[in-house]
């Protein structure tokens, strides 16, 4: 498959180059030349397929022969070892959760696919590639988990020293291996200036192979469609006739992307709704036509803190640049913390079922939307980004109460940290890159 870029003018890019390059050169993002299509027999096929069977069937398409099948398969099958589950908690409303990866938040679907494809090419070309990322928080410790292990890759992270929570440094600093941590005397800002430097000195880039991993990479959206598919086919099954409705909170819009290209692709997908918190940029697109991005604010629902999302300029072109067909598919609905609490405080009295606030945002955009459009009978999921125990003091705020963690987040909590402390100087970063 050939991959474009959103700004049209730098060179149409192969798989490989497009997920080694990230963004493309005239600082567009990559999106298919042409949508892959699963005719109505390829999807009654995978009907009752499991999660990798349909996972390979979307990836060989998007692939379009590039990785030999058998190793695309075995990529896929080392991606995807944990579970999906649809979890009905109201009759006709499913939670679907995509919390069940090594950093128990929805990235690891895309970070892992990512690090398998990089770790793939890196090995056609016989080179080490060395994947230097800035992280505030989240991105960096699901892009650690998804390279951890992944032979001819190593990852050098950088974070904000003091400004991250305690669970996020520890996921950052205690995976070890081929995984090093550098804690930076600085802000975040500081932390991407010094990527951005290192990635303009072309000989180092040349020498280390550097990459950048970015949450805009092609090769995470792919897999983001992956899980869509399989929900889209498992309550297509259960409500014969009916296409689902799909709930998800939104911060960057590359989760909601994904589902889009889904839908695109032929799988049987109603509609989308897009919770967002109140940096509501998008959802204001899709209310009134005009895009006017308002700075971030910081709210309990932090990862979808983006004032000015990228991946709307994916979206546009799917949609042909045309409102119109983008609000007929998507509704938005932004949804304030006071709201958030208040969600998961109530789904917890009355259907015992504990949310994070982000999953909050989307289940009350979605009852939002169900009470401003009455007949509304589909079946509908709202998709579940992070597990609740990743927000222990939004939980302890909304229910009053604290939860159990499971043994996996107890496991990390309790590891020896081990960063590197370097200055905000880029001569300090510099000095630790060539000594790789
Ligand atoms: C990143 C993230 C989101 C937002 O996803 P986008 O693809 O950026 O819209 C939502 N919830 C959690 C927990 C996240 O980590």
């Amino acid at each position: 498959m050939i991959f474009y870029s959103t700004n049209k003018k730098s060179t149409p890019a192969s798989l490989k180059k497009a997920t080694l390059e990230g963004l493309a050169t005239d600082g567009g993002l990559y999106v298919p030349s042409a949508i892959p299509g699963f005719s109505d027999e390829e999807i009654a096929l995978l009907g009752d397929a499991p999660f990798n069977d349909i996972a390979f069937a979307i990836a060989k398409k998007f692939n379009d022969g590039e990785i030999p099948d058998d190793r695309l398969a075995a990529i896929v099958e080392d991606c995807f070892t944990f579970k999906t589950p649809l979890v009905e908690i109201d009759e006709g409303t499913y939670i679907e959760e995509l919390f069940h990866g090594p950093t128990l938040a929805f990235k690891d679907y895309g970070a892992r696919f990512l690090a398998h494809l990089t770790g793939y090419f890196a090995e056609e070309d016989h080179t080490l590639i060395t994947i230097l990322v800035a992280t505030s928080g989240d991105t960096g410790s699901a892009v650690a988990y998804g390279f951890k292990g992944v032979p001819n890759t190593r990852v050098v992270l950088l974070y904000p020293s003091g400004k991250v929570s305690r669970l996020q440094e520890q996921q950052l600093t205690t995976v070890g291996g081929n995984v090093t941590a550098l804690e930076v005397d600085g802000d975040f800002d500081d932390c991407q200036r010094l990527v951005k430097q290192a990635f303009m000195d072309t000989e180092l880039k040349q020498r280390l192979s550097l990459t950048s991993a970015n949450s805009i990479n092609i090769s995470r959206l792919i897999p983001q469609t992956f899980y869509y598919a399989w929900g889209a086919l498992r309550l297509a099954a259960r409500h014969p006739g009916k296409k689902v409705v799909f709930s998800v909170p939104s911060g960057n819009y590359g989760n909601l992307t994904g589902g889009v290209l889904a839908k695109m692709m032929g799988f049987p997908i109603g509609h989308f709704i897009a919770g967002s918190n109140v940096n509501d940029s998008v959802t204001r697109y899709l209310e009134e036509g005009r895009y006017e991005p308002h700075p971030t604010v910081a709210t309990l629902s932090s990862a979808m803190d983006v004032g000015n999302p990228s991946n709307f300029a994916r979206l546009r072109h799917f949609y042909g640049d045309n409102h119109h067909a983008m609000a007929a598919d998507i509704s938005g609905c932004s949804v304030s913390d006071s709201e958030t609490l208040d969600t998961i405080s109530k789904v917890y009295n009355r259907l015992g079922y504990i949310m994070d606030p982000h999953t909050a945002v989307g289940y009350r955009a979605l009852e939002k939307f169900r009470e401003s459009n009455s007949g509304f009978d589909k079946p509908a999921a709202v998709m579940s980004t992070a597990h609740p125990a990743k927000f222990l003091d939004a939980i302890r705020e909304a229910l009053d109460m604290d939860i159990s963690i499971p043994d996996r987040l107890q496991e990390v909590l309790d590891k020896q940290k081990i960063s590197i402390p370097i200055s905000s100087d880029y001569r300090d970063l510099a000095g630790f890159l060539s000594k790789l």
